[in-house]
Protein backbone atom coordinates (compact mmCIF):
# COMPACT_ATOMS: atom_id res chain seq x y z
CA UNK A 1 0.00 0.00 0.00
CA UNK A 2 1.26 3.39 -0.63
CA UNK A 3 0.42 6.47 0.63
CA UNK A 4 1.16 9.42 -1.11
CA UNK A 5 3.57 11.86 1.28
CA UNK A 6 0.83 14.28 1.91
CA UNK A 7 -1.84 12.13 2.92
CA UNK A 8 -4.27 12.81 6.13
CA UNK A 9 -4.36 8.83 5.78
CA UNK A 10 -2.86 6.52 8.63
CA UNK A 11 -1.87 3.33 9.09
CA UNK A 12 -1.79 4.10 13.15
CA UNK A 13 -4.07 4.79 15.71
CA UNK A 14 -1.43 6.23 18.38
CA UNK A 15 -4.43 6.99 21.23
CA UNK A 16 -3.29 9.99 22.31
CA UNK A 17 -5.96 10.55 24.89
CA UNK A 18 -5.70 6.90 26.16
CA UNK A 19 -2.28 6.69 26.68
CA UNK A 20 -2.02 9.50 29.13
CA UNK A 21 -4.30 7.39 31.78
CA UNK A 22 -2.26 5.90 34.34
CA UNK A 23 -1.50 2.48 33.75
CA UNK A 24 -1.85 2.06 29.98
CA UNK A 25 1.65 1.55 29.30
CA UNK A 26 2.12 -0.30 32.20
CA UNK A 27 -0.47 -2.72 30.91
CA UNK A 28 0.53 -3.18 27.18
CA UNK A 29 3.63 -3.98 28.46
CA UNK A 30 2.32 -7.37 30.17
CA UNK A 31 0.98 -8.15 27.30
CA UNK A 32 2.61 -10.95 25.18
CA UNK A 33 0.21 -9.33 22.05
CA UNK A 34 2.52 -6.24 21.97
CA UNK A 35 5.21 -6.06 19.33
CA UNK A 36 8.51 -3.94 19.85
CA UNK A 37 10.38 -1.70 18.03
CA UNK A 38 14.01 -1.06 19.50
CA UNK A 39 15.70 2.25 18.63
CA UNK A 40 19.66 2.82 19.64
CA UNK A 41 21.99 5.94 19.19
CA UNK A 42 19.45 6.85 16.50
CA UNK A 43 19.03 3.12 14.45
CA UNK A 44 15.89 1.02 14.37
CA UNK A 45 16.70 -2.79 15.12
CA UNK A 46 15.83 -4.10 11.81
CA UNK A 47 14.92 -7.88 11.25
CA UNK A 48 15.63 -9.20 7.63
CA UNK A 49 15.73 -5.91 5.99
CA UNK A 50 12.58 -5.01 7.52
CA UNK A 51 11.76 -2.51 10.08
CA UNK A 52 11.26 -4.78 13.52
CA UNK A 53 8.13 -5.97 15.17
CA UNK A 54 9.50 -7.99 17.74
CA UNK A 55 7.79 -10.41 19.80
CA UNK A 56 8.81 -9.14 23.16
CA UNK A 57 10.08 -12.34 24.17
CA UNK A 58 12.97 -12.16 21.55
CA UNK A 59 14.16 -9.63 23.30
CA UNK A 60 16.21 -10.46 26.92
CA UNK A 61 17.28 -6.94 26.88
CA UNK A 62 13.64 -5.27 26.85
CA UNK A 63 14.26 -4.69 30.92
CA UNK A 64 17.51 -3.12 30.45
CA UNK A 65 18.73 -0.21 32.66
CA UNK A 66 18.11 3.07 31.44
CA UNK A 67 15.78 1.58 28.41
CA UNK A 68 12.97 4.17 27.96
CA UNK A 69 9.40 2.40 26.79
CA UNK A 70 6.96 4.70 24.64
CA UNK A 71 3.66 3.84 23.58
CA UNK A 72 3.48 4.41 19.79
CA UNK A 73 0.25 3.12 18.48
CA UNK A 74 -2.29 0.10 17.58
CA UNK A 75 -1.44 -0.71 14.19
CA UNK A 76 -3.90 -0.85 11.80
CA UNK A 77 -3.81 -2.28 8.01
CA UNK A 78 -0.58 -2.40 6.18
CA UNK A 79 1.67 -3.69 8.62
CA UNK A 80 1.69 -7.30 8.35
CA UNK A 81 0.26 -7.52 11.77
CA UNK A 82 -2.91 -8.60 13.30
CA UNK A 83 -5.30 -5.73 13.37
CA UNK A 84 -4.92 -3.10 16.48
CA UNK A 85 -1.46 -4.98 17.60
CA UNK A 86 -0.36 -2.48 20.19
CA UNK A 87 3.59 -1.71 18.71
CA UNK A 88 5.86 -0.03 22.36
CA UNK A 89 9.14 1.80 21.40
CA UNK A 90 11.85 0.57 23.47
CA UNK A 91 14.72 2.94 23.45
CA UNK A 92 17.72 1.74 24.59
CA UNK A 93 20.34 4.07 26.65
CA UNK A 94 23.27 5.36 24.63
CA UNK A 95 25.84 3.08 26.54
CA UNK A 96 23.72 0.05 26.24
CA UNK A 97 26.86 -1.97 26.51
CA UNK A 98 27.06 -5.78 25.12
CA UNK A 99 24.11 -5.81 22.17
CA UNK A 100 25.00 -9.63 21.81
CA UNK A 101 20.98 -10.53 22.96
CA UNK A 102 20.67 -8.85 19.07
CA UNK A 103 18.70 -11.77 17.45
CA UNK A 104 20.47 -13.54 14.51
CA UNK A 105 19.06 -11.75 11.20
CA UNK A 106 18.71 -8.41 13.11
CA UNK A 107 20.57 -5.14 13.16
CA UNK A 108 20.33 -1.70 13.74
CA UNK A 109 20.06 0.57 10.34
CA UNK A 110 19.46 4.38 9.84
CA UNK A 111 16.30 5.65 8.08
CA UNK A 112 18.08 7.08 5.08
CA UNK A 113 19.96 3.69 4.45
CA UNK A 114 16.38 1.84 4.24
CA UNK A 115 13.96 4.29 3.68
CA UNK A 116 13.73 2.83 0.27
CA UNK A 117 13.12 -0.07 1.03
CA UNK A 118 10.09 0.70 3.89
CA UNK A 119 6.50 0.45 3.09
CA UNK A 120 4.38 3.22 4.24
CA UNK A 121 3.45 1.71 7.50
CA UNK A 122 7.33 1.24 8.05
CA UNK A 123 8.06 4.57 7.07
CA UNK A 124 5.21 6.18 9.98
CA UNK A 125 6.29 4.10 12.84
CA UNK A 126 9.80 4.73 11.76
CA UNK A 127 9.78 8.35 11.90
CA UNK A 128 7.41 8.50 14.92
CA UNK A 129 9.46 6.11 16.60
CA UNK A 130 12.65 8.21 15.54
CA UNK A 131 11.63 11.74 16.39
CA UNK A 132 10.50 10.80 19.61
CA UNK A 133 13.58 8.54 20.46
CA UNK A 134 15.31 11.59 19.16
CA UNK A 135 13.41 14.42 21.81
CA UNK A 136 14.39 11.34 24.99
CA UNK A 137 17.58 11.25 23.87
CA UNK A 138 18.48 14.84 24.70
CA UNK A 139 16.01 15.58 27.52
CA UNK A 140 17.23 13.44 30.39
CA UNK A 141 17.98 16.58 31.95
CA UNK A 142 15.59 20.08 32.70
CA UNK A 143 16.10 22.37 30.08
CA UNK A 144 14.73 24.70 32.85
CA UNK A 145 17.11 24.10 36.32
CA UNK A 146 19.34 20.87 35.00
CA UNK A 147 17.42 18.30 37.05
CA UNK A 148 16.93 15.14 36.48
CA UNK A 149 13.77 13.97 34.18
CA UNK A 150 11.71 11.24 34.68
CA UNK A 151 9.51 10.09 31.35
CA UNK A 152 5.61 9.55 31.83
CA UNK A 153 2.42 9.61 29.97
CA UNK A 154 3.48 6.68 28.05
CA UNK A 155 6.42 8.02 26.94
CA UNK A 156 5.03 10.87 25.64
CA UNK A 157 5.80 13.91 28.42
CA UNK A 158 8.94 14.43 31.24
CA UNK A 159 8.64 16.02 34.06
CA UNK A 160 11.51 17.82 36.02
CA UNK A 161 12.07 15.87 39.19
CA UNK A 162 13.06 19.15 41.08
CA UNK A 163 10.71 22.00 39.89
CA UNK A 164 8.24 19.33 38.47
CA UNK A 165 8.32 21.41 35.49
CA UNK A 166 6.77 19.30 32.33
CA UNK A 167 8.18 19.02 28.73
CA UNK A 168 6.43 16.97 25.63
CA UNK A 169 8.34 15.85 22.19
CA UNK A 170 9.17 18.72 20.21
CA UNK A 171 8.78 19.35 16.11
CA UNK A 172 10.59 21.84 14.12
CA UNK A 173 9.31 23.26 10.99
CA UNK A 174 10.77 23.67 8.01
CA UNK A 175 9.91 24.55 4.61
CA UNK A 176 10.63 22.77 1.49
CA UNK A 177 9.84 24.55 -2.14
CA UNK A 178 9.64 23.04 -5.67
CA UNK A 179 10.44 26.26 -7.71
CA UNK A 180 8.19 26.55 -10.98
CA UNK A 181 9.66 29.66 -13.23
CA UNK A 182 9.35 31.15 -16.98
CA UNK A 183 7.85 28.35 -19.70
CA UNK A 184 6.48 26.10 -16.40
CA UNK A 185 9.86 24.74 -15.99
CA UNK A 186 10.80 23.55 -12.89
CA UNK A 187 14.41 24.51 -10.89
CA UNK A 188 16.04 21.88 -8.94
CA UNK A 189 19.19 22.49 -7.40
CA UNK A 190 22.41 19.91 -6.28
CA UNK A 191 23.70 19.98 -3.02
CA UNK A 192 27.74 19.79 -1.68
CA UNK A 193 26.20 17.00 -0.16
CA UNK A 194 24.89 14.91 -2.97
CA UNK A 195 26.48 13.55 -5.82
CA UNK A 196 27.00 15.84 -8.38
CA UNK A 197 23.82 14.72 -10.65
CA UNK A 198 21.27 14.83 -7.97
CA UNK A 199 18.84 17.43 -7.60
CA UNK A 200 15.80 18.15 -5.77
CA UNK A 201 13.94 20.94 -4.14
CA UNK A 202 15.11 23.41 -1.85
CA UNK A 203 14.64 23.16 1.79
CA UNK A 204 15.26 25.19 5.41
CA UNK A 205 14.58 25.24 9.17
CA UNK A 206 11.63 28.34 9.92
CA UNK A 207 13.04 30.84 12.36
CA UNK A 208 11.96 31.31 15.89
CA UNK A 209 9.11 33.82 15.09
CA UNK A 210 8.46 33.14 11.34
CA UNK A 211 5.98 31.72 9.19
CA UNK A 212 6.12 29.04 6.90
CA UNK A 213 5.44 31.22 4.04
CA UNK A 214 8.27 34.05 4.89
CA UNK A 215 10.79 30.98 5.59
CA UNK A 216 10.07 30.08 2.07
CA UNK A 217 10.80 33.37 0.41
CA UNK A 218 13.69 33.57 2.73
CA UNK A 219 15.38 30.38 2.46
CA UNK A 220 14.88 30.17 -1.34
CA UNK A 221 16.55 33.67 -1.47
CA UNK A 222 19.63 32.13 0.64
CA UNK A 223 20.62 29.17 -1.23
CA UNK A 224 19.11 29.98 -4.75
CA UNK A 225 18.84 33.62 -5.06
CA UNK A 226 15.39 33.34 -6.76
CA UNK A 227 12.94 35.80 -5.58
CA UNK A 228 9.30 34.11 -5.49
CA UNK A 229 6.44 36.20 -6.63
CA UNK A 230 3.64 34.16 -4.52
CA UNK A 231 3.46 30.34 -3.18
CA UNK A 232 0.83 27.48 -2.54
CA UNK A 233 0.79 25.35 0.23
CA UNK A 234 0.91 21.38 -0.87
CA UNK A 235 1.30 19.68 2.48
CA UNK A 236 3.11 18.30 4.91
CA UNK A 237 5.40 15.45 6.31
CA UNK A 238 7.44 14.25 8.72
CA UNK A 239 11.02 13.74 8.47
CA UNK A 240 13.22 12.30 11.01
CA UNK A 241 16.38 14.50 11.41
CA UNK A 242 16.36 15.43 14.25
CA UNK A 243 12.44 15.53 14.72
CA UNK A 244 11.20 17.98 11.70
CA UNK A 245 8.14 18.64 9.83
CA UNK A 246 8.76 19.40 6.28
CA UNK A 247 6.21 21.90 4.97
CA UNK A 248 5.24 21.24 1.55
CA UNK A 249 5.40 24.67 -0.80
CA UNK A 250 4.92 25.29 -4.56
CA UNK A 251 6.85 28.44 -5.40
CA UNK A 252 6.08 30.62 -8.71
CA UNK A 253 8.63 33.32 -10.02
CA UNK A 254 8.73 35.43 -13.37
CA UNK A 255 12.55 35.73 -13.24
CA UNK A 256 14.65 32.48 -14.68
CA UNK A 257 18.05 33.98 -12.63
CA UNK A 258 19.50 32.06 -10.38
CA UNK A 259 22.63 31.74 -8.19
CA UNK A 260 23.44 29.27 -5.91
CA UNK A 261 25.03 30.30 -2.90
CA UNK A 262 28.15 27.87 -2.68
CA UNK A 263 27.84 27.52 0.51
CA UNK A 264 24.93 24.41 0.91
CA UNK A 265 23.83 24.46 -3.24
CA UNK A 266 26.77 23.63 -5.67
CA UNK A 267 24.33 24.20 -8.56
CA UNK A 268 21.05 24.87 -10.50
CA UNK A 269 19.25 23.94 -13.25
CA UNK A 270 16.15 24.22 -14.90
CA UNK A 271 14.35 21.58 -16.33
CA UNK A 272 11.24 21.17 -18.68
CA UNK A 273 9.07 18.04 -18.07
CA UNK A 274 10.27 16.26 -21.20
CA UNK A 275 13.68 17.09 -20.02
CA UNK A 276 13.41 15.94 -16.34
CA UNK A 277 12.26 12.90 -17.38
CA UNK A 278 14.74 11.81 -19.89
CA UNK A 279 17.70 12.57 -17.79
CA UNK A 280 16.25 10.91 -15.25
CA UNK A 281 16.42 8.02 -17.51
CA UNK A 282 19.50 7.99 -18.83
CA UNK A 283 20.90 8.38 -15.36
CA UNK A 284 22.03 12.27 -15.77
CA UNK A 285 20.03 13.44 -13.02
CA UNK A 286 18.86 11.71 -9.97
CA UNK A 287 15.68 12.77 -8.28
CA UNK A 288 14.79 12.37 -4.50
CA UNK A 289 13.12 8.78 -3.93
CA UNK A 290 9.66 8.13 -3.94
CA UNK A 291 7.53 8.52 -0.34
CA UNK A 292 9.23 11.80 0.05
CA UNK A 293 7.43 15.16 0.07
CA UNK A 294 10.01 16.22 -2.43
CA UNK A 295 9.31 13.63 -4.78
CA UNK A 296 5.98 14.66 -4.13
CA UNK A 297 6.40 18.22 -5.17
CA UNK A 298 8.51 17.48 -8.04
CA UNK A 299 5.39 14.53 -9.78
CA UNK A 300 3.03 17.39 -9.02
CA UNK A 301 4.56 20.47 -11.35
CA UNK A 302 5.37 17.01 -13.49
CA UNK A 303 1.51 15.94 -13.35
CA UNK A 304 2.30 12.36 -12.79
CA UNK A 305 4.47 9.63 -11.91
CA UNK A 306 8.34 10.22 -13.20
CA UNK A 307 9.44 7.07 -14.64
CA UNK A 308 13.47 5.70 -13.24
CA UNK A 309 15.32 3.21 -14.71
CA UNK A 310 14.35 -0.31 -13.77
CA UNK A 311 10.64 0.46 -13.79
CA UNK A 312 8.54 -1.25 -15.45
CA UNK A 313 6.57 1.33 -17.77
CA UNK A 314 4.57 1.42 -20.69
CA UNK A 315 5.91 3.69 -23.47
CA UNK A 316 2.97 5.71 -23.47
CA UNK A 317 3.55 6.89 -20.04
CA UNK A 318 6.85 8.27 -21.44
CA UNK A 319 5.21 11.24 -22.84
CA UNK A 320 5.27 14.15 -20.62
CA UNK A 321 1.97 15.34 -19.03
CA UNK A 322 1.11 18.37 -21.03
CA UNK A 323 3.37 17.08 -23.87
CA UNK A 324 2.24 18.30 -27.56
CA UNK A 325 2.62 15.35 -29.71
ZN1 LIG B 1 13.74 21.42 36.46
Amino acid sequence: MTIPSPSPETLLDRQCEQRSEPGYLEAVLKSAARRVVVFHRGKALMNAGRLGYFDPAALPAETLAGTTHVYLAKALAGHGLPNGTDLVLQVLPYDAGDLAWVPTGADFAGYRDVASTLNAGEVEVFIEAQAVANWHATHASCPRCGGPTESLCAGWMRRCDKDGSEHFPRTDPAVIVAIVGPDDKILLANNFAWEPNKYSTVAGFVEAGESGERAAVREIAEEVGVVLDSLSYVGSQAWPFPRSLMLGFMGYTKSSASTPDNVEVRATRWFSREELQAEVLNGNAGIPGRLSIARELVERWYGGRINEPGDVVDAAELVAPGATL
